[in-house]
């Protein structure tokens, strides 16, 4: 990426470091919130590492250092700080980062059921349903266990096979994980 003013390679598509500039973004790039924060496109991430990113953009984003400059200026730090604001809160969840990677890779997880075929899934699902009835706190506390551990478990496959651009394979696993969620707060 390069800034359209002074052409220095820009580690971000919302301002350019060289000339201190804010940069309008283009449509098309409006969606990418790895690049927003200046991430690598990976699933595992430090949390740390994407908070000081998060809080670096929004430094040199701050209203107070574009008060004398332009208001197109102004208009553009305000847009794109609301954009720092909507990548920091989508990437910090596990759930919501695996779901803009699909998106980034043209998949949209609430088009289609990726994981209809999976009966080995489906039973083991039914047989949790089955053991949740119980008033057996121990048990229960057991299975939440076994049901997190699963859901750790369906993560390292999606990034695997998102790496690996085995896009609806990954995306079959971010279905599994949303059952489990759901599962989870049903409990
Ligand atoms: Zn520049």
């Amino acid at each position: 990426m390069q800034c359209i003013h002074c052409n220095s390679a820009i580690l971000t598509p919302l301002f350019c470091d060289s000339c201190n500039k804010v940069l309008e973004v283009a449509p098309n790039m409006q969606n990418d919130y790895y690049a927003f924060l200046a991430m690598p496109k990976n699933f595992e991430i430090s949390i740390s590492h994407l908070e000081s990113q998060y809080l670096i953009m929004q430094m040199k984003l701050h209203p107070d250092r574009f008060a004398r400059k332009s208001e197109e200026e102004k208009r553009m730090a305000v847009e794109n700080s609301a954009f720092v604001n909507i990548a920091y809160a989508a990437l910090k969840n596990d759930f919501s980062r695996a779901e803009h990677m699909l998106l980034l890779a043209g998949i949209d997880i609430k088009d289609e059921n990726y994981m209809q075929d999976d009966m080995e899934f489906l039973d083991l699902a039914f047989q949790w349903r089955e053991l949740s009835m119980t008033q057996d706190q121990r048990a229960l506390s057991k299975l939440v266990l076994e049901v997190k551990d699963m859901r750790a478990k369906f993560f390292i496959e999606f990034s695997r096979l998102y790496n690996a651009k085995e896009f609806k394979d990954a995306a079959q696993f971010l279905q599994k994980v949303r059952f489990l969620d759901r599962f989870l707060t049903d409990l």
